[in-house]
């Protein structure tokens, strides 16, 4: 399994991280703010392009 880490920022309570890739769902479904239980699409919480683009290779 290859090793890949995106950062992740929430839209609603600007918390920043970082989250293994491959434990992430696929850009299209839906992905909850651990901190603030905000729900969007995993892809909305993608920092920038390139951690998009890991999201949407795996
Ligand atoms: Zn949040």
């Amino acid at each position: 399994m290859q090793e890949a880490f995106v950062e992740l920022t929430c839209p609603n309570c600007d918390k920043l991280w970082e989250e293994d890739a491959n434990y992430m769902p696929d850009p299209d479904e839906s992905f909850v703010c651990p901190d603030c239980s905000t729900e969007r699409s995993a892809s909305v919480f993608a920092r920038t392009e390139r951690d998009l683009e890991v999201l949407q290779q795996l």
